[in-house]
């Protein structure tokens, strides 16, 4: 017997004639594949709720040697999302790293509510959807444990920052740069972005905005550590080209 999962769907593949595989992050267990058959002949409260951004119920039954969906029950779609394509591309952008990078057996628990939160922020519009972007960004390298310091550096644990190394991997205080190559100093506002989101755990990590220069500066050092940990990422590219 398949366990049913409540989760939101990162990515559909088609399979089949009228079939399709959809890649679920999970309360229950992470990253789990579903195969939902007939999905499009007419099923259409079953394609509604399988589709990518939806946050859904699944009832499972085993079929095959894998777990296929009998039925789902939408619990969120992020409908409004659809409203802006600037909004979709980040959104789209975040499903994609998600799916490509999340471990097996990492901290799910964490990286569910973090990824429903930015997409419920999103979707209001009131918020940027680039900013709430590099702030879910700043979160995920730190759960992913590629981004240290907590907020104060990453070598020494000194409160004041004044740049950023990616050897030490994170804020580093002025004494500690000195000795690191390829650290850079960065604006205030940076240091101070970073570690609002890094310090709070659950808090409120969407509560600041920043100037268009000080955000250039945090989106090019998160863009880079994306790209030396995982790889490029072309939905990002096209996200950041949405005006
Ligand atoms: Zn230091």
């Amino acid at each position: 017997m398949a366990q049913d999962v409540t989760g939101l769907v990162l990515k559909e593949y088609p399979t089949g004639e009228s079939g399709k595989q959809i890649v679920v992050l999970s309360q229950e267990g992470g990253k789990v594949r579903l195969s939902v058959r007939g999905a499009k002949n007419g099923k259409s409260k079953l394609l509604a709720a399988t589709q990518p951004f939806c946050y859904s119920r699944f009832f499972l039954y085993e079929g095959r040697g894998f777990a296929s969906v009998n039925r789902a029950e939408l619990l969120e779609n992020f409908y409004h999302l659809r409203e802006d394509v600037k909004r979709l591309s980040y959104g789209g952008f975040l499903l994609d790293l998600v799916e490509k990078t999340v471990l097996e057996g990492m901290e799910e628990e964490e990286v569910l509510p973090l990824l429903l939160r930015t997409l419920a922020v999103m979707e209001k519009g009131s918020f940027p959807a680039d900013l709430a972007t590099d702030i879910f960004l700043i979160k995920y390298l730190q759960l992913n444990g590629l981004l240290g310091g907590n907020g104060a550096c990453s070598s020494c644990g000194a409160e004041e920052v004044t740049a950023f190394s990616f050897l030490a991997g994170g804020l580093v205080c002025a004494s500690c740069a000195k000795d690191l190559p390829d650290a850079q100093p960065i604006l205030p506002a940076t240091a101070k972005a970073f570690s609002f989101v890094q310090e709070r755990q659950k808090g409120r990590i969407f509560g600041f905005t920043l100037s268009k220069e000080a955000q250039a500066e945090v989106h090019g050092l998160l863009k880079r550590m994306v790209w030396r940990e995982f790889g490029p990422f072309r939905t990002l590219e096209f996200a950041e080209r949405m005006e």
